[in-house]
């Protein structure tokens, strides 16, 4: 079984010309045989290699990964992360009964984010005993303070802050300015912090921020962590010791070239974090989601139609938008392979998915080998944001998802069936 070097950005690979392309030593064209397309493929090799690279960049201090399930949610990828002793941050109470379901040992390394928490999902997280509350208002403050007064067990809360730096991504998911829905002004948080020290119910256990997706620079984690470090310290000043500081995720990849390196990715935004952060003694708590799963997975779809409109070559998958929806929501640009390659000349091409929307395509004006009714291609970078956006759109069901270990290849999920979609009706 041939390593996939750390270098290398995605585990899909022609292992040698002639061949088809492969996930790690498993054939996709086996796979899309056996399991049938649309199918989402995912490396578990290279999900932990990228595991590996954070807790080695941070191994000289206490730290904690907590994979963003929000970006991936399949139980066997929580257990396979859980594992190898990550943590996770949710976002719902939804996303805590799956980390419950997949690994209920990893409960105290939960981090609970989101602007909006219930009541309800409260309590059953106080029930479960994470690891911390990160706080994003002063509301969500007093009621938890409530709902712990209530179950008698004390909340560990982190105020989620905004430190008003700007992250150049897309503005749909950049969160860091004070304009966004997300955390409290960093200007506010001291007096918030002081504002309930003396609650039983509430310890002040760290803060956090999180600015961000898809960030490909370190220089905003720095200035944003140089931010929280300053008012960590106006903390204990106070006498209000955090005994953490949550950096959040957003490190992105690069969804064009292969020419990615991402262990010097980990290190630029460790040196940058920790940098930021010299002389704090307490756990450094990240969040990564996307740069953990985003490039071991691909969305392989087979080609069914391939037609002219006017001098336009559009090629009809079997693959859609409600299986994958990052080019309609962001433009996102996801790099497209044959899965085995046909001779000829490049051809520009639009690649579209069959639901009734213009927005339903993965590639604009795409140089594309050519392409045949029945040729197999892979979506790369396909495993963040990817089924866990995905939905019944048009009445279309949600494609199985596969993960490859070494030589082996297992289903996580099975593709949905018209009786789950209509399972909840009634006429
Ligand atoms: C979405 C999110 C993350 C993960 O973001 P990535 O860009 O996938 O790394 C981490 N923390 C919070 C609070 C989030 O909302």
């Amino acid at each position: 079984m041939p390593r996939i070097p750390i270098s290398s950005p995605r585990p899909f690979v022609y292992p040698t010309s002639g061949l088809p392309l492969h996930c790690g030593a498993v054939s996709l064209e086996a796979l899309a045989r056996r399991h049938g397309t649309p199918l989402y493929v995912y490396s578990a090799d290279q999900i932990l290699e990228r595991l590996r690279l954070f807790q080695q960049a941070l191994a000289g201090r206490d730290h904690l990964v907590c994979y963003a399930v929000k970006a991936n949610s399949a139980l066997a990828i929580l257990k396979l992360l859980a594992g190898q002793g990550a943590g996770f941050d949710i976002v719902s109470g939804g996303e805590l009964e799956r980390v419950l379901a997949a690994a209920p040992e990893a409960a105290g390394r939960v981090v609970f984010s989101g602007v909006g928490k219930t009541a309800a999902e409260i309590d059953r997280a106080l029930q479960a005993g994470i690891l911390e509350f990160n706080v994003e208002s002063e509301g969500e403050l007093e009621l938890l303070a409530a709902r712990a007064r209530k179950l008698k067990r004390t909340a560990r809360f982190a105020l989620r802050v905004n430190p008003d730096v700007f992250a150049e991504t897309h503005p749909y998911i950049s969160t860091g300015l004070r304009e966004h829905k997300f955390g409290v002004d960093i200007r506010r948080a001291l007096a918030i912090y002081k504002s309930v020290a003396g609650n039983r119910w509430l310890e002040p256990h760290g803060v956090s921020v999180h600015i961000g997706s898809q960030i490909r620079s370190a220089d905003p984690f720095g200035a944003a962590l140089e931010r929280v470090y300053k008012l960590v310290r106006q903390l204990r000043r106070e006498g209000i010791a955090l005994k953490s500081i949550d950096a959040g995720g957003g490190l992105g990849i690069d969804y064009h070239t292969g020419a990615f390196n991402p262990a010097e990715k980990v290190a630029e935004w460790a040196a940058a974090v920790t940098g930021a952060l010299e002389g704090f003694e307490g756990r450094l708590l990240l969040e990564p989601g996307r740069f953990l799963v985003a490039q071991a997975g691909a969305l392989l779809a087979r080609v069914l139609y391939v037609k002219r409109n006017g001098n336009k070559t559009f090629v009809v998958t079997d693959a859609a938008m409600n299986d994958l929806i990052r080019p309609a929501l962001y433009q996102a640009h996801h790099e497209i392979l044959p899965v085995q390659p046909r001779a000829g000349k490049p051809r520009t091409v639009d690649i579209v998915g069959p639901v009734c929307e213009s927005g339903d395509f993965f590639a604009h004006d795409r140089k594309m080998l050519p392409l045949e009714p029945g040729d197999l291609i892979a979506v790369l970078d396909a495993g963040a944001y990817g089924m866990a956006q995905s939905s019944n759109y048009n009445t279309r069901m949600r494609p199985p998802e596969i993960l490859v270990e070494g030589a082996r290849a297992r289903v996580i999920r099975r593709r949905e069936t018209m009786a789950d979609l209509l399972g909840p009706e009634s006429i």
